[in-house]
């Protein structure tokens, strides 16, 4: 067996043939002529001349050996539908969607926004996308009208695919009045729009433009649509995500690349067998959605489990903490993929509902989004009693990128440690000022990595080349690396500690959410002067945002009912705009922001202020008096 140093080492030294022998976990049509192409740094194209599909590699392929396997486990403890698809059957929905989408317009390099809660037919509109070589834009279901509407204009789809509503803890949340609103504000109108009836809310169908799925599905009962075969470097998808702008990125992918990244970490990270059962918690709105629940499981040939609803209730509607063990003991489950903070709301439920299941399938846990805190790390690890591996990566890197592989060899995690660089990726520690390589241990600087990246790693960002260069490659003076504005520190044996942000992106319940666009929605308040909204530990999501705002009318300072008044006008404009999940825990009302004397906002002292910390370097600060604000209103609680 290949030591995991040496493995590493050769994707690093060769990497032409480290990832052309990596290339045949998938199936091509025509082989490629050329593994990496990188004459255009920071651009790489992979696997050049090759054709294959996506949809082929994760349906087609798996007919002939084990077409009545199952491919889809669908489970919703919010309607308590349960059912499972087998490969032959995924097939011919997935060719129903896709004759569908058809008939709707959609070709080759058309984009289809899929904005939908987690029901089966929004792994049937991606597989369907992939299958046509259209290009996918999952949005998700949490973002509200006004982050759909940027979106829809930046991907400018043909057509959306949603449903009639999404369900939280028997909450309904409805989608396509969300949509409605979300195309009322875009300036880009989709053609059409396919809809899921889940009987959940009620839909005002737009004539013309709307089409009902069940309808559309019955006309194409017995479709046949082959697979496009795609350029290897043809999008995929894009999915957005935040950073220090207000306006997100559409992080753009490539077909060969990721499916080939995809496949190699099912066989050296997760040790996901054919045959087997792969359980991720996560959401197809995030990128964990589209690489651990969608293409990776079913590249590999495994049965997915997607599953909609809170980790703490069971399918007959009523409170269940242990409803994932119960999935995991019927599904035989043997790798989960899941969030700190998932495990963090498990851990206020009965310890008992950890044995009272028969667990013995699981192989492990893997764990990502956030920093994973070790006493949660230890109580699920103790609780399990498998191997806890956390793993770092980011939208933007597609697959893990630090983490360890135990289908190679078996390796040792540390508590707190995400693990070592992964095959294909070149990390190095820089010098926040500098920008010199840290070479000893435990000294804290930028995560970056060099060029090429991996396969499956961003392409750039949709239709905004310059954007790509210019936001991740051009942080560090003279040098060109990918800044993945993390901080971090390795230690002596060469493990990486993840310390937080660069930038003024937060974290929330595993969400990644910049402040600057919740800061853009707070300040569009006619009532609101300025404002500040940072990051805020949280022993539960990990993080919070915290708005700090100055109001246009003073007198809301003095006045306690106004003021509560702003606040839940405030909030209300976030949830319209963003979604709850952006919502401020707080928001707190001061005359003056800390800045400096260039007018810049010390974020950072803002935060160390919330967190009881002290506020480090201030000389920078331009009035004492706005930070002692700050620390007033938030000791006054
Ligand atoms: P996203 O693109 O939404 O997946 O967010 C990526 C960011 O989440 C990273 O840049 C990190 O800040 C954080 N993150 C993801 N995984 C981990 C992890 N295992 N440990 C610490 N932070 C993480």
């Amino acid at each position: 067996m290949t030591s995991y140093a040496d493995f590493y080492r050769r994707s690093i030294d060769e990497p032409d043939a480290f990832w052309a022998e990596q290339a045949k976990l998938i199936d091509w049509q025509r082989p490629f002529t050329r593994v990496c192409n990188y004459d255009n740094p920071p651009f790489v194209h992979w696997f050049e001349g090759g054709k294959t599909n996506l949809c082929h590699n994760a349906v087609d392929r798996h007919l002939k050996d084990r077409p009545d396997q199952a491919a889809l486990i669908y489970v919703s403890t919010e309607t308590g539908l349960e059912k499972t698809y087998s490969f032959a059957e995924l097939h011919r929905e997935v060719q129903r969607m896709a004759a569908s989408l058809q008939a709707l317009g959609v070709q080759k390099g058309d984009r289809v926004l899929i904005y939908m809660p987690m029901v089966a037919e929004a792994a049937f509109a991606m597989l369907a996308c992939a299958r046509l070589g259209a290009i996918h834009c999952v949005v998700f279901g949490g973002f509200a009208s006004g982050s759909l509407a940027s979106r829809i204009d930046d991907a400018t789809p043909k057509v959306v695919v949603s449903a009639d509503a999404g369900s939280r803890g028997g909450k309904i949340v409805p989608y396509k009045q969300l949509l409605d609103e979300a195309i009322r504000l875009s300036s880009h109108k989709p053609q059409a729009v396919l809809l899921t009836d889940r009987a959940l809310a009620p839909m005002t169908m737009v004539a013309g433009r709307d089409h009902l799925w069940s309808a559309l599905r019955a006309a194409h009962i017995d479709a046949q649509v082959p697979c496009e075969w795609l350029d290897s470097t043809d999008i995929s998808y894009t999915i957005y995500t935040s950073g220090t702008t207000g306006k997100p990125k559409g992080v753009q992918r490539d077909t060969g690349g990721y499916a080939v990244a995809l496949a190699a970490s099912m066989t050296h990270i997760f040790d996901g067998r054919a045959g087997e059962t792969y359980f991720s918690t996560s959401d197809i709105g995030w990128v964990v959605g589209h690489s651990y629940i969608i293409y990776g499981p079913l590249i590999a040939g495994m049965a997915t489990l997607m599953y909609e609803g809170l980790p703490t209730q069971g399918l007959d509607k009523q409170a269940d903490g242990g409803i994932w063990w119960r999935l995991v003991e019927k599904y035989k489950v043997t790798a989960m993929f899941s969030a700190p903070t998932a495990v963090r709301v498990l851990k206020k439920q009965d310890p008992a509902l950890l044995k009272k299941y028969d667990l013995s399938s699981l192989r492990a846990l893997f764990l990502a989004g956030e920093p994973l805190d070790e006493p949660t790390a230890r109580w699920i690890s103790e609780g399990l009693n498998v191997p806890i591996i956390d793993n770092y990566w980011q939208t933007e890197t597609g697959w893990p990128l630090l983490t360890v592989a135990n289908g190679v060899e078996q390796t040792p995690s540390k508590f707190g440690s995400p693990g070592i660089p992964m095959y294909g990726y070149r990390v190095k520690l820089l010098h926040e000022s500098t920008g010199e390589e840290l070479t000893q241990p435990n000294e804290k600087g930028v995560v970056v990595l060099e060029g090429p990246t991996p396969p499956g790693f961003m392409q750039t960002v949709w239709k905004d080349d310059a954007r790509f260069v210019n936001t991740y490659w051009k942080t560090v003076p003279g040098k060109m690396v990918y800044s993945t504005f993390d901080w971090g520190i390795r230690d002596e044996d060469g493990y990486y500690f993840i310390l937080g942000r660069t930038d003024d992106v937060i974290n929330v319940a595993g969400h990644r959410l910049g402040t600057r666009e919740i800061e853009e929605s707070i300040s569009g308040h006619a009532g609101v002067a300025e404002v500040a909204v940072v990051g805020v530990a949280d022993s539960l999501k990990g993080q919070v945002a915290m708005a700090f705002v100055v109001p246009k009318d003073g007198s809301v300072l003095g006045d306690s009912a106004a003021a509560l008044k702003l606040e839940s006008e405030i909030m209300k404009r976030v949830d319209g705009d963003l979604g709850a999940l952006a919502r401020p825990s707080r928001v707190r009302f001061v005359s003056l922001l800390p800045k400096t004397r260039s007018g810049k906002l010390l974020r950072r002292a803002i935060q160390a202020v919330c967190e009881g910390r002290e506020a480090g370097d201030l000389t920078t600060l331009d009035d004492p008096a706005a930070l002692q604000q700050i620390r007033d209103r938030v000791q006054a609680g």
